[in-house]
């Protein structure tokens, strides 16, 4: 390859530029829709990472037509946050997804995630997708293991060195100068291994709790100091899809976003993307109107749970927690958590084992508000934070609390 080839195509994978301008003016979209087009026909030149099937292929083969793809990229565009006239752009970016390699690492964790990556039978567009890009190194879902992986791992970085997505799942424990998790025969600590591999790396993608904000292994008392991600990588384009596990819609978005544009999405202040996490699951759920009604769930089992009302006062946190599960749901997009009885536990919030997953309703808890600030009841919240719905909450949460205390015996 020659020089100027050499830096066009370096060009391509870099996510030095993060964000996409967030001021956006007049021409922003028909600018933006240029440099994507520009970047297809970029991307086209290059040849497939991986001798896999062809995408379009693999959705005939699934027994899906054109149109639900079509279909697909459509809703997939909305979800973005771009323009409907953006769809074919998507469509085509889709098919692409094998032109972007991708490393996947493995810290303190369970594997959730990379389960979500995984299905049993008749997948759906994303699922294909995942199956198609290039996924360079996955210790878990590869055959090779031992010596013979160490070495895949290695090739990787040096063969992709600045092009490759790395994806970590787990926190990081820091405890012991690191050595509650080692990996490999001369015992890297996770640390080491997360700061060396992500140095070739266009950008760091934190999948699911622990790798966000350190989720179940950094619960209270954190006997391995773990961490997520953003507390270890520094000077590198950080996006983080928490969720436990992270929804594989929000994965697929994240790397199309990078084969469409060559940046990251826009982030929020917890650095997760905004067309993932910009919603409120207490907005968008389907027992809204229940709470609004002041109709609830009281105990397990009850008229209320078999009307399926409001899970509020079963411990929910939907009204502060914000993801996009409530909208495209888990498996398939066959259900959520809400829809089968079961309150949410704020998981892709930071922190939310200790502050948020157990069966009480807020008002009967401490909790640190996600904007930040010292730690409020939730009556406090509801009234001095959220809109007229988190006043709503207020109200319902104080009336929970003086229920509960005439339960107790104690004064209203
Ligand atoms: S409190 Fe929970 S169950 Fe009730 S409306 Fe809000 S998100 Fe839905
Ligand atoms: S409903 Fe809440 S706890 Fe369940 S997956 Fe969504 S954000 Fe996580």
């Amino acid at each position: 390859m020659n020089k100027a080839r050499e830096e066009s195509v370096k060009k391509l994978f870099t996510a030095e530029s993060a964000q996409v301008d967030t001021n956006k003016g007049d021409t922003y979209y028909d600018d933006l829709y240029l440099l994507c087009q520009k970047r297809i026909e970029d991307l086209k030149k290059l040849k497939p990472l991986n001798n896999r099937m062809d995408f379009l292929e693999s959705v005939e083969e699934q027994g899906l037509e054109r149109r639900d793809f079509l279909k697909w990229a459509s809703a997939t565009t909305a979800m973005l946050m771009l323009p409907a006239s953006f769809t074919p752009l998507v469509a085509e970016a889709a098919t692409l997804m094998n032109r972007v390699p991708v490393i996947w690492m493995e810290l303190s964790d369970c594997a959730g995630n990379s389960e979500a990556l995984l299905r049993s039978d008749g997948p759906k567009i994303d699922e294909i997708i995942l199956d198609i890009i290039s996924l360079e190194f996955h210790e878990t879902l590869q055959a090779a293991s031992g010596h013979q992986a160490e070495k895949q791992m290695e090739e990787a970085i040096e063969h992709f060195k600045g092009k490759y997505l790395l994806f970590v799942e787990g926190a990081i424990p820091l405890g012991m100068d690191g050595q509650y998790g080692t990996i490999g025969a001369k015992g890297e600590t996770f640390v080491d291994h997360l700061n060396r591999v992500q140095e070739g790396a266009a950008a760091v993608v934190a999948v699911g709790s622990c790798a966000t904000y350190g989720g179940i292994p950094a619960a209270a008392p954190n006997p391995t100091d773990a961490v997520g991600v953003m507390d270890v990588v520094k000077g590198k384009p950080i996006i983080n899809i928490p969720a436990c596990p992270a929804n594989p819609s929000n994965m697929v978005g994240v790397i199309l976003h990078f084969v469409l544009t060559g940046t990251i999405p826009e982030l929020d202040s917890l650095l997760r993307p905004k067309f993932a996490f910009g919603y409120r699951i207490h907005d968008n759920c389907e027992r809204r109107a229940h709470f609004d009604a002041g109709e609830y769930v009281e105990e397990w089992g009850d008229e209320g749970a078999k009307n399926n009302f409001c899970l509020y006062k079963m411990g929910c946190k939907g009204p502060m927690t914000f993801n996009n599960c409530s909208i495209i749901r888990y498996n398939e997009g066959v259900n959520w958590p809400i829809g089968v009885g079961r309150g949410c536990i704020g998981c892709s919030e930071p922190d939310f084992w200790d502050k948020y997953a157990y069966e009480r309703p807020m008002a009967n808890a401490n909790i640190k508000a996600p904007t930040g600030g010292v730690e409020k009841t939730v009556d406090e919240f509801g009234l001095g934070l959220l809109t007229a719905a988190g006043i709503g909450i207020g109200i319902h949460a104080a009336a929970s609390a003086i229920a509960g205390k005439k339960e107790d015996g104690g004064e209203a």
